[in-house]
């Protein structure tokens, strides 16, 4: 059988437009020859494409072809055309160049009507899918699935996606206002009286990543984190609402701006106090410490936690050789956790002293000995370096707040690692990584769309 198409386009005035379109012929039916192949459909479309297209541009170009003063012809200096990709194949827009109507005298003498409409030469659902793909997988295989599966020739590389990926992450980057200096708030403190009560508090986890840079020159740091609202006073069962954000600290000029837009988006008020935890690494705690001036900061639980199970085990180890004082230190262990639970730093810090003395006397002898007293020399530096984040932990839980954010490590992972750090092979720039780590946020927190829609206010319509 033959299967024929034709394309109608029918106007205003009831004028209609034909073409016809190359079919499909079929003999044998099986399953590899039921309904289209990819390749089939990828030339249907494209020539859908190429007649909508003509269409659409001349039926405007006839629009604008009179006057609007008296209602002339303009008449035609150059025609000529402008090539522009779409998700269904490269069309070439008419763009003529019209004379300046007799009827002016002021202004340019020529004019191109398509400017009313014509920006850039990509279409918006190009640039859109591939930025928002290109932010979670590597340029080049969104280049190849989008090749694969629509008609767009050899319209996308790595190269043309990493740009577009690119232009969308600037363009969100100059929408975000001036840098917030430090202490710096909206309003005076007689305003946030007036403010109603805050939802509930705003944990923000935020923890540090590597990421290879280009050019041989090492690693660099970029930070990542998620920002938690505890509830809603409107509506208590609403589930917690989380964003993620993330940025290269060497590049970026604006993070205290960014932060705060991003919460101001959760619902945050400018009297709102906001709980920063981390894993007590010391560049992010000097990032949180400028980041928001209403903030408490506090070391997180969970890394807490981690570190002393590290410790645990090291001890299983000796307790297998030494079986009294394996059980004996594993007891000091957990009295340790337990004072730290409770926010009883000073105290957890004796005990790791005599605990450090007591296996000072046995070391020498014992390599498992000495293996728990190093890991437990780290320990104590790292609870001396934190103790002024390390809150009463037990206390918080109690009174339903929150303690960890062991989220944030999997924040870490979905915000940066898999593309960054894993792939060892890939070298970035700051400017790359930040603007890459821009777009993926929009994309994780689910708002990549609606930003296309601001921009471009007849995108993708919602369903009213
Ligand atoms: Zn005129």
């Amino acid at each position: 059988m033959n299967i024929r198409i034709e394309i109608v386009c029918v106007s205003a005035d009831g004028l209609e437009q034909r073409r016809q379109l190359s079919g499909f012929e079929r003999q044998e039916l099986a399953m590899e020859t039921l309904g289209m192949s990819l390749a089939e459909s990828k030339a249907l479309l494209e020539g859908v494409q190429d007649f909508m297209v003509a269409q659409q541009v001349s039926e405007n170009l006839e629009q604008r072809r009179a006057c609007l003063h008296c209602g002339r012809r303009h008449t035609t200096k150059d025609s000529g055309s402008t090539p522009v990709n779409t998700l269904f194949g490269l069309v070439n827009v008419p763009n003529p160049r019209w004379n300046r109507c007799a009827c002016q005298a002021e202004g340019p003498e020529t004019f191109r009507p398509t400017s009313a409409w014509l920006q850039g030469r990509t279409s918006v659902e190009m640039l859109y899918l591939e930025s928002k793909w290109a932010s979670l997988i590597p340029f080049a295989k969104v280049a190849d699935l989008l090749t694969e599966v629509l008609p767009i020739g050899d319209s996308a590389n790595h190269e043309s996606v990493r740009i577009h990926l690119q232009s969308t992450a600037e363009r969100i980057e100059q929408e975000l206002g001036r840098e917030r200096q430090l202490n710096e708030y909206e309003g005076s403190e007689d305003d946030w009286e007036q403010q109603p009560l805050p939802d509930g508090p705003i944990t923000v986890g935020i923890d540090g990543g590597y990421v290879r840079a280009a050019h041989k020159q090492g690693c660099f740091e970029v930070i990542a984190g998620k920002s938690v609202v505890a509830f809603r006073r409107e509506d208590a069962t609403e589930v917690p609402s989380a964003k993620c954000f993330g940025f290269v600290q060497t590049y970026d000029e604006k993070p205290r701006r960014r932060l705060w837009e991003l919460m101001k988006s959760q619902g945050m008020q400018e009297n709102q106090q906001v709980v920063f935890m981390s894993d007590g690494g010391e560049d992010v705690r000097r990032v949180q410490q400028y980041l928001h001036p209403f903030s408490e900061h506090l070391l997180d639980w969970f890394h807490i936690t981690m570190r002393l199970t590290v410790l645990q085990q090291q001890t299983k180890g000796l307790q297998q050789e030494r079986p009294e004082t394996g059980a004996d230190v594993a007891k000091q262990l957990e009295s340790i956790k337990h004072l730290l639970w409770h926010g009883n730093t000073p105290e957890a810090l004796e005990r790791i002293t005599g605990l450090s003395i007591d296996l000072s006397l046995i070391q020498a002898h014992s390599v498992l000995a000495a293996k728990v007293a190093n890991g437990l020399a780290e320990f104590e530096i790292y609870i001396k370096n934190n103790c002024d984040f390390i809150p009463n932990f037990g206390e918080r839980w109690r009174q339903g707040e929150r303690i960890s954010t062991a989220f944030v490590e999997s924040t870490i992972n979905q915000v940066v690692s898999r593309r960054f750090v894993k792939k060892q092979q890939m070298q970035w720039t700051h400017r790359g990584a930040h603007l890459l780590l821009q777009a993926r946020t929009k994309v994780l927190n689910d708002e990549l769309e609606g930003v296309f829609r601001r921009w471009y206010p007849r995108f993708r319509p919602q369903a009213a």
